[in-house]
């Protein structure tokens, strides 16, 4: 029994250790929890040395299939400011936020001034969530993260303001630049087939046709038929290459392969970052390095020879 007494104590100083792992608790600052890579590298530009930014999801993982681990809702519960992607793409995590954060969470993706790409079913079809790939886009959930960290500390305003203005004018650069980037790909070979649907809103952006061999999200089963499909896609069209991703399962990746070994196409060298950047220093450790990687890599495939 005296065992048992010990080590339930032993258990909830575990438990209260955890609890105060929050950055807030140790250097004062406001704690922000980000639920995705993207999201967290906003948080950190924009916020600057006046908050403690904890991205959820690390570099690689897939946010559609994110195995919750124990400590994540003692980080939301902790955290002064919860910044998600929202429209499911967080589909484990969403629940977690609702019980545990409440108001202090901001979805970016679902905030006015996005208009959501819906699949077939219009109005009724789940909306897709990958809003980042448009710089636009890209742009609303900076300026709603700037938003959220002045509402939540209103001494620093000037600070999150004048970052925001700087990385703001950054993406504003960008856009332009991946814009002029596909303009350089012949009208006719601007179709892309990557791992999943995660490029809706970059083609949408950028005028380039885009075909996923998972949808938008990369849980489902995939079809023989739909593989089929893709594959008669590229001998009609001639596609040149296609293209896998970084986060994504390695099924996915390795139907890439195969629509490549059946027809004409080539397997891009380079994967796509499309649900989380790349490591620290690598081409897709930032936002901006993703997205120009990305880009780099789509036109170096299509654009072939001139
Ligand atoms: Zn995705």
């Amino acid at each position: 029994m005296r065992g048992l007494v010990v080590n339930l104590l032993g258990v909830l100083a575990l438990i209260s250790v955890a609890g105060c792992g929050g950055g807030g608790a140790t250097s004062g600052k406001p704690t922000v929890v980000a639920t995705t890579t993207m999201i967290a590298d906003a948080a950190r530009i924009v916020g600057g040395h006046d908050v403690e930014v904890i991205s959820i999801m690390r570099e690689g993982e897939d946010p559609h299939t994110y195995d919750v681990k124990p400590r994540d809702a003692t980080r939301i519960a902790d955290a002064d400011l919860v910044l998600m992607n929202g429209l499911h793409l967080e589909a484990t995590l969403g629940s977690i936020v609702d019980n545990n954060a409440g108001e202090r969470a901001v979805r970016l993706a679902e905030q006015p001034g996005i208009d959501p790409i819906r699949g077939e079913g219009g109005a009724s079809a789940a909306p897709d969530p990958h809003g980042w790939m448009d710089v636009r886009i890209f742009i609303r959930y900076v300026e709603g993260v700037r938003d959220a960290l002045i509402e939540m500390d209103p001494a620093h305003t000037e600070g999150y303001k004048d970052r925001a203005a700087a990385y703001l004018a950054e993406l504003e650069m960008l856009d332009t630049w991946v814009r002029e980037q596909i303009e350089t790909i012949p009208a006719d070979r601007r179709v892309m087939i990557s791992s999943h649907d995660a490029f809706g809103y970059y083609g949408r952006a950028y005028g380039i046709e885009v075909h996923g061999v998972a949808g938008i999200s990369t849980d489902q089963q995939v079809q023989a038929r739909h593989i089929g499909d893709l594959e008669d896609l590229v001998r009609e069209r001639g596609i040149r290459a296609v293209f896998g991703e970084t986060s994504v399962r390695d099924a996915l990746n390795n139907q890439i392969n195969q629509i490549a070994a059946n027809t004409d196409a080539v397997v891009s060298d380079a994967k796509l970052y499309s649900d989380s950047l790349g490591a620290e220093g690598s081409p897709g450790g930032t936002y901006i390095g993703m997205m120009r990687h990305n880009t780099r890599t789509i036109v170096e495939a299509l654009r072939g020879a001139e």
